[in-house]
């Protein structure tokens, strides 16, 4: 999977940006504030993944109504143009080869990418939110089915949340709730038959890849948690469904005297530790930064075995605070596929890739 050529009009710092891409490396190198990752985000934007920006009108220049993106690329031996236009006032409208496209998991059907980012070391610092994300955005790619059981378990929360919320004042709510529940117990037990299988492929990946990236001193392990309940978490969701009706059905009383949904795999986790502990509470930035690292490129090792392709590794400001032997790594790790790799002007690595270099300023490539 490449992508060949991006057209940028009024997208972040840029007002227009016409750039050829190597199909192995690209390096964008730059000063801070220039537009390195404002470009890497516009890829990603293709690829139906949107980490920065809540909005889509944020993508929008400053003090302009609208923003167009066009990528080039080649995906299972086809050929495909993907467009995108984004407005301040209305909904976005996306295009693979002129045909209108109903949503951004759309792109994500037809173009896959896996982003490194500094953000990411939420993934492994932060609470559980994070690592739901990134297992939610990893399985959508890979399976269409995923995807829909989310957006209605999302769909269910909230009404329950709303239901649950309002009821103290609204008592004749309650009646509904039961509905509720039996539709995110439906589709929470898709999302938890999927996470623990992709999670198990997971663990299959990532520990190998951190093993190496550390030059064999650490041992990455995870695990996956879900509904205390459901004994295993792997097996058909029809199994888990009961299971998750009667953690639900002991969780009622409590669910309603909170006024909050507190069952279901809206509160999963990917617990990760770096040799026996917590790396949440104990890892150090570097090893923050390698595991967190070590679940992206596993991810993309997924993807492959998958698909057959190498998803496009977008790395951005990845090298800062690795040592030069985990950098080096890094960078002997990533051949296969198409990279875009960011970087600073002095930073020397990158340039003994070889590939395409661009360097970027103002919005402009120089
Ligand atoms: P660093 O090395 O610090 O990470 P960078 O080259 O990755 O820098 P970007 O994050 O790409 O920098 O941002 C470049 C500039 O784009 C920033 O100065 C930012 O303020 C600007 N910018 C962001 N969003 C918009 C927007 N919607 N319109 C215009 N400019 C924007
Ligand atoms: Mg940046």
């Amino acid at each position: 999977m490449r992508i060949d050529a991006l057209e940028l009009d009024f997208f972040r710092n840029y007002v227009h940006l016409e750039a050829d891409f190597d199909p192995a490396v690209n390096v964008i190198c730059g000063d801070n504030a220039q537009g390195k990752t404002n470009l890497l985000e516009a890829i990603a934007f293709l690829s139906g993944v949107s980490h920065r920006a809540r909005y889509d009108k944020e993508l929008i220049r400053f003090g302009v109504d609208r923003a167009f993106l066009k990528g080039e690329l080649t995906a299972r031996g086809r050929d495909f143009v993907l467009e995108a236009e984004l407005h301040r006032g209305s909904r976005k409208l996306l295009r693979s080869n002129g045909v209108k496209l109903k949503s951004s998991a759309e792109l994500a059907g037809i173009f896959q990418s896996v982003l490194f980012c500094p953000e990411d070391l939420y993934l492994i610092r932060e609470g559980a939110t994070a690592r739901r994300k990134f297992l939610d955005d990893c399985i959508c790619q890979l399976r269409p089915r995923y995807a829909q059981a989310l957006a209605e378990y999302r769909r269910f929360h909230e009404h329950k949340t709303r239901i649950l919320r309002d009821s103290e004042e609204k008592p004749s709510l309650l009646d509904t709730l039961d509905e509720f529940s039996l539709g995110m117990a439906k589709a929470g037990a898709v999302l938890i038959h999927y996470r623990a299988h992709f999670v198990k492929r997971l663990r299959e990946t990532a520990p190998a890849v951190h093993h190496d990236f550390s030059g064999g001193r650490e041992r990455l392990e995870l695990r996956y948690e879900t509904v205390s309940t459901v004994t295993d978490p792997e097996a058909a969701p029809r199994e888990i469904f009961a299971q998750l009706l009667a953690h639900q059905e002991s969780h009622r009383a409590a669910e309603i005297a909170s006024r909050q949904c507190l069952s279901g795999p809206h509160k999963d986790d990917l617990i990760v530790e770096i040799d026996g502990n917590l790396a949440k509470s104990f890892a150090s930035q570097g090893q923050t930064r390698t595991a967190a690292l070590s679940l992206k490129l596993a991810a993309r090792e997924i993807f492959q075995q998958d698909t057959g392709e190498y998803p496009v590794l977008l790395l951005d400001d990845v090298l800062s605070e690795l040592d030069p032997k985990r950098q080096e790594f890094v960078l002997n790790r990533i051949s296969g596929g198409q990279v875009f790799i960011t970087c600073c002007e002095d930073d020397r690595l990158p340039m003994l890739l070889g590939g395409k270099i661009f360097r970027i300023k103002d919005g402009t490539i120089v």
